[in-house]
């Protein structure tokens, strides 16, 4: 008779096979148990390394979880899964699935609410308004856009660019999650209250939210303003510019000659 996993094995499985997954690797075959093993549970019960099947215990992993090397073939088998995708509604009204772009390497990640018209043209985040405000910011923390890793909660463009809707947020981001786990960023900035909300599941306002760090997947995320927010009131860039100072100091970012009001 087949027994339940302990919970610790149970989190091991499940942390390998998300490994594998971003790797692109999806298909799983149980290997025969060999005889040897053939003589039960040992008598402390399962252990952290044992895999509980058929009523009989194997070791499980010798080795610890491998980081990703190939970032970009990860990355490649992200995208893959998500398709020609048709999960939520978004995809009746979109050109492009807008999936994200930048350094795989980057210490800085950018992640945004979700494509505008500009984005689902061209198929890539922030080349707008918006995308050409967050490169003056990028550029007055003394980096270039192709430092940088820049993705969105949602990856297909609301209707008349409204917010996009819980269901859709909870559908896209377990792509946004598994891109995060791929690039491993430093720093996370959460552009806005839709990304800041998704990413650490909260619904506090956007003046609690900022001005302070939060752990994130193994990074640092901090909240600032939305581009596109910063566009319709230039008077909160004075706000946005102390938050990506934080992120500098954190990172040892000098600030180009003429920051801020090079924004
Ligand atoms: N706004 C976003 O949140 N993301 C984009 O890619 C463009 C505008």
């Amino acid at each position: 008779m087949r027994k339940a996993l302990n919970p610790e094995t149970k989190k091991q499985v499940v942390a390998r096979v998300n490994y594998y997954r971003e790797m692109g690797i999806h298909d799983f075959y149980r290997q025969p148990l060999p005889e040897s093993t053939g003589g039960g549970l040992s008598e402390q019960g399962p252990q952290a390394d044992d895999v509980v099947a058929s009523g009989r215990s194997v070791t499980l992993f010798d080795s610890p979880l491998p980081v990703i090397e190939d970032r970009p073939a990860a990355l490649k088998a992200i995208r893959a899964d998500i398709g020609d995708c048709t999960r939520c509604r978004l995809h009746k009204g979109r050109k492009n699935i807008v999936f994200g772009v930048g350094n795989v390497n980057a210490d800085l990640m950018f992640v945004g609410e979700g494509p505008g018209a500009d984005e689902d043209e061209q198929g890539e985040p922030f080349v707008g308004r918006a995308g050409q405000l967050l490169n003056n910011m990028i550029a007055a923390m003394g980096l270039k856009r192709g430092d940088v890793y820049i993705a969105n909660v949602v990856k297909c463009r609301p209707p008349q660019n409204r917010t996009p809707e819980k269901d859709e947020c909870d559908t896209c981001s377990p792509f946004l999650m598994r891109q995060i786990e791929v690039i491993r960023p430093k720093v996370i900035v959460a552009l806005g209250a839709v990304a800041a909300k998704n990413l650490l599941a909260m619904n506090d306002s956007m003046a609690s939210l900022r001005g302070r760090w939060y752990d994130f997947k193994g990074a640092r995320l901090a909240v600032t303003y939305h581009p596109a927010y910063l566009l319709r009131d230039p008077r909160q860039k004075k706000e946005a510019w102390k938050d990506l100072q934080m992120v500098m100091k954190y990172l040892g970012l000098k600030a180009k000659a003429g920051a801020p009001s090079g924004q």
